[in-house]
This record gives structure tokens, sequence and C-alpha cells, in this order.
């Protein structure tokens, strides 16, 4: 079988892979996200390194990022709050190095396209993939495709309901801070409780907060796309307590008006962990290679 690659492009870490279109793996590697010349050198680099070079390779980046094929920026991360990476023209470096075709799209949609080829949303035509870490970003399908419109979605951006007085956190977001981003994301939650998430306990009042924030963006989601499923991946994902109580929190905001037996008798299986676990963005960028 043919061999493809990908790239997860994070603002924390890239993930490197090779695999067939049956989802094996073949060579996989991780590294830390640097500069943009050090760290695309190095995914370039991994590719030269493979005993068989792959014959086209998909990228889910960070973003926000240009997908128009018509755009003479098309392959670029463009506005990103990451120091030193805006602007950066990320697919056309990989491509140029390693002489072979590139598909592009956003981190999220990436893992989404890999959560429906080998994972949690298989048969599914509308669905949504979030990922809950060192940002907030939410992509997935509608109707069998990936969701593009005007840029791409900017899930984690939108506005939720904020008590000031509840909270005081002004929010974290270099552009609106208090927005769904600015309020959960894995600095924000360092930012308000003076220490990392994953050194808090359970029990922890901060877990209940995050997961009343998650859970009203969850329920404008369900009311606005109608997903048939919504994955939730990420690092502050990783704490699988929140979980339930984001359940029981958006079984309450929908308070009965969405009768469908999948979230009123199966919510655990409606919001969910990505079946492919930490490899969905990775493998979603292999099946977005076959694609290229
Ligand atoms: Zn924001």
């Amino acid at each position: 079988m043919p061999i493809y690659g990908g790239i997860e492009c994070g603002g924390t870490k890239f993930v490197c892979a090779t695999g067939d279109e049956s989802g094996r793996m073949a060579a996989r590697s991780e590294f830390p996200t640097t500069t943009p010349a050090e760290t695309i050198a190095r995914a370039v680099e991994f590719f030269r390194g493979q005993p068989e070079p792959p014959r086209s390779i998909g990228i889910g980046s960070f973003g926000p990022v240009d997908l128009d094929p018509a755009s003479s920026r098309f392959g670029y991360i463009t506005s990103t709050p990451k120091s030193g990476w805006r602007d950066t023209d990320l697919a056309g470096a990989i491509g140029r190095a390693t002489g072979v075709p590139v598909a592009f799209d956003t981190d999220v949609n990436t893992a989404a396209l890999g959560e429906f080829r080998w994972g949690a949303a298989q048969g599914l035509d509308t669905f949504l993939y979030l990922t809950i870490g060192t940002g907030v970003g939410g992509g997935g399908m509608a109707n069998g495709r990936l969701l593009h419109g005007l840029i791409h979605p900017e899930m984690g951006h939108i506005r939720v309901p904020h008590d000031v007085v509840a909270d005081p956190y002004p929010g974290g977001c270099p552009y609106h801070g208090d927005c769904l981003e600015g309020l959960v994301a894995g600095p924000a939650i360092e930012a308000r409780c003076g220490r990392r998430g994953e050194t808090l306990a359970p029990e922890d009042p901060a877990w209940d907060l995050e997961a009343h924030y998650i859970a009203l963006g969850l329920a404008t989601w369900i009311c606005t796309l109608s997903p048939q499923r919504i994955i939730l991946g990420g690092g502050v994902m990783r704490q699988a307590h929140l979980f339930g109580r984001i359940h029981a929190k958006v079984l309450a905001l929908l308070n009965g008006y969405i009768q469908a037996p999948e979230i009123l008798e199966h919510i655990a299986q409606y919001i969910a962990p990505p079946a492919l676990g930490g490899d969905a963005g990775v493998l979603g960028a292999i099946a977005l290679a076959t694609s290229a």
C-alpha cells in the first residue's frame, strides 16, 4: 500500500507520522514548536529520513490559516497571536522542501477527518470536533463536508455569559479578553487559579466553572449546527471527570428542548472523547493526505 505523510502542527508541539489508507501508522515523531524555520526543518528532516517517501503530505495546523486555494497566501498561518508564526507560509515550505503534493486544513478539521475515517464519527455526516488545550478550536463536518465557509470556523472565540462577580478573571485572549478560549484554555485556568490545571484536584471548584463555560459553548453549537455528535479533545479534556460535569450542564441548559434520544438518553456517547485519543490530529492529517 502507498505511504502518506501527516503533520499535526500545534502551538506547543508538532507531530509527524507516516501511514497507509487503513490508518496504520508506520513511523511517528513529535517535537516542540519553536521558531517556524527550525520547526519546519525538523518536519522535513523526518520525512526525508523515511525508507519510502510519502506520496503526499496532509497538514493540520493551528491558525487562523488561509484555506482558499485561489488565494496567494493559501497554506499560510495568518493572524495568529503565537509569537513568530504570523504570516508563515507553512504548506508552501513543506511542499517545496519535500517535493510532494500537500493538503492543508485546520488542526481541528483534520482531527475531525481522522475521527470520521477511523474513530468516533464514523458513519456521521454532521459533527463537531473541539480541542480545549493551549487554545480552543472547533471544526467538523456539515452534511459530509469539512466546515470551511468564509475562512474556517473559529469556535473558540465565541462570547459566552461571564459573571464577573463570580469569576473576576478578565480572560486571556489577546483579541477578545473573555471569549470562550480566553476563559477556558489551559493558560486561562493557570492565570485564574495561579497554578497549572493538571495540579488541581478533581474536586477543585475551578473544574465546575470550566465545565460551565464549555457547556455554554456546546449548547450554542447544538442549537446552531445540529451536530450528530461532539468530540472533545485537547490537553484540558484529559481531565476525564470534566465529561460528566459537561453532560449534566448541557442537559440542564437545553432543558429538554432538543428532543433527540442521542442527547436525552445517550449524552455520554453524544459528547465524547476522541476514539483515536491523542493521535486523532496526526491520523487525520494522513487521511487528508490521501485526498491530496
Ligand atoms: Zn478570543
